[in-house]
């Protein structure tokens, strides 16, 4: 898929040629730099190498083909942290999107909208980041791009009250699942607590027993930074899937692997560019293979 070309050029390349020979003990070192410079962390980068190291052992591994495709194997491993798949089947279902501005949630949400409009169901969108009116304007510009509706109020409304109405609006409209975004204040993790928490409170009333995805968006371009924001926000709220946005603009895919290990909780989607069609469903294997 063109969006991962940055990460395959730069990163494929370089493994490219590392395994080009045969297993030799500078290619073990080698591999090890070059994962951490994916951003995979450097401890976890030594245990990937040295499981690498154990399995070309056991299985008297000569070639370097046959070492990539064990590293491979060993990588895809360290992504299967859980379901990729969405699990949003009750009527209606609900998606929060959390995660810090200018991360790509409403963008997300947009081209999110689009794809599930395209697979026939029933689309919604809530502006619960209240605390900015041009985060719902640019979320009303995706809902009209994506042909959605969309429910807001006025700048300083209750995001619990937005959630509200969106849920009267869904059961009304028959509407299959609600997209609601959320205002990224981490500055403040009492407040983001107290507006997560009221939210929850509104959704398990008003629409008990309904399945829930609760969506951390990161962007991939902030490294290890984006680590620490990841942990912050799972303390916080109870994350169900991660989508990683800006892949297209990041050489460095072993950030994937650092948030699905650290978090314990699967990459859903990644972003791949500014358009409505970039947003692709992850698939550890396919991902492993773009980047190693
Ligand atoms: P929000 O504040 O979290 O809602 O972030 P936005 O959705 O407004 O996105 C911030 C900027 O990132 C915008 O310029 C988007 O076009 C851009 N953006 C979002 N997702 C992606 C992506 O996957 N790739 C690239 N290259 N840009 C993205």
């Amino acid at each position: 898929k063109a969006g991962l070309t940055r990460t395959k050029e730069n990163i494929g390349r370089s493994f490219e040629t590392l395994f080009s020979g045969e297993m030799t003990e500078d290619l073990y070192d080698e591999l090890e730099e070059a994962l951490i410079l994916s951003d995979m962390g450097a401890e976890r980068a030594m245990e990937a190498v040295e499981e690498l190291r154990r399995r070309v052992k056991a299985e008297k591994i000569r070639d370097a083909g046959e070492g990539r495709a064990c590293l491979r194997a060993i990588l895809t491993e360290l992504l299967q942290v859980g379901d990729p798949a969405l699990k949003l089947d009750t009527r209606p279902s609900v998606a929060l999107f959390i995660g810090v501005n200018g991360v790509g949630k409403t963008t997300t949400i947009g081209k999110l909208a689009a794809q599930l409009k395209g697979e026939g169901k029933r689309v919604m969108m809530a502006a619960a980041d209240t605390f900015r009116a041009a985060a719902a304007d640019q979320l009303e510009i995706w809902s009209e791009r994506s042909g959605v509706d969309l429910v807001r109020q006025h700048e300083g409304a209750d995001p619990a009250a937005v959630v509200f109405d969106a849920l009267s609006a869904a059961k009304a409209r028959n509407t299959d699942v609600i997209l609601v975004d959320t205002a990224g204040r981490l500055h403040n993790k009492q407040n983001l607590m107290n507006e997560l928490g009221k939210i929850s409170r509104i959704l398990e009333r008003e629409l008990p027993g309904a399945d829930r995805e609760t969506l951390l968006v990161l962007d991939a371009t902030t490294g290890q930074n984006g680590l620490i924001q990841a942990k912050q926000f799972s303390d916080v709220a109870g994350i169900t899937g991660i989508v990683l946005t800006k892949l297209d603009g990041s050489a460095k895919g072993g950030i994937v692997i650092a948030i699905a290990q650290e978090l314990g909780v699967p990459v859903k989607f990644v972003g791949v560019g500014e358009g409505i069609d970039d947003l692709m469903p992850f698939d550890a294997e396919r991902f492993v293979q773009a980047f190693v």
